[in-house]
């Protein structure tokens, strides 16, 4: 069984740097998201532009700071050791749209690497219908997105399981998509 995965705030929590940032940009902490209480507050500070730099150092040197969440590194390893097969596909351009010209692909790759997380193998593709195109040349029997975006896209094939990871319950499920709040969930959702 062919399991797909995406990586930015599906596998990598990015709480801690976002936290940081927020400290630094005197943004007071939020019990919820942090990215979306930084970017809204830049945005009502007229700095949308500061926000698109600030993506750029997060997922690219800023990443050493993100952490797996938790009960994923258990579930992969469960997994495959159960025979399946771990594909991250992940949605990535080279470099930022804006800010120091990152090589965001070699930061995604290290992080995989130094983080421990067992997988089969790593697709970084540069648009969201690449992406999509690449999930479905896999075969994925099930795919595992925080965004409903990707999940809930016309070409997202018919035949892969969608799973939504909403640690902070706040989407709606559409799209015959399920929802799991933790990774421990996602492990139940999907047996082996
Ligand atoms: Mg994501």
């Amino acid at each position: 069984m062919r399991i797909g995965l995406d990586l930015d705030n599906t596998l990598a929590d990015y709480r801690l740097p976002l936290e940081r940032m927020c400290a630094a940009y005197g943004v007071s902490l939020p019990q919820s998201d942090p990215k979306v209480a930084l970017r809204e507050e830049l945005r009502a500070r007229g700095e949308e532009g500061e926000w698109t730099k600030l993506q750029g150092e997060l997922y690219g040197p800023l990443m050493s700071e993100a952490k797996p969440f938790p009960g994923a590194e258990d579930t992969l390893l469960h997994w495959l050791s159960s025979g399946c097969e771990i594909f991250v596909v992940s949605h990535r351009t080279r470099h930022p749209i804006a800010g120091k010209k990152h090589d965001l692909h070699a930061h995604a790759r290290s992080w995989i690497m130094e983080s421990g997380l067992a997988v089969t193998g790593v697709f970084l593709e540069e648009s969201k219908a690449c992406k999509i195109a690449r999930i479905d040349s896999l075969h994925c029997r099930v795919f595992v997105d925080d965004l409903p975006d990707i999940l809930e896209h016309p070409d997202f094939p018919e035949v892969t399981r969608k799973i939504l990871f909403d640690p902070g319950s706040s989407h709606r499920v559409a799209g015959g998509a399920e929802s799991a709040a933790t990774w421990m969930q996602i492990k139940q959702l999907v047996r082996v």
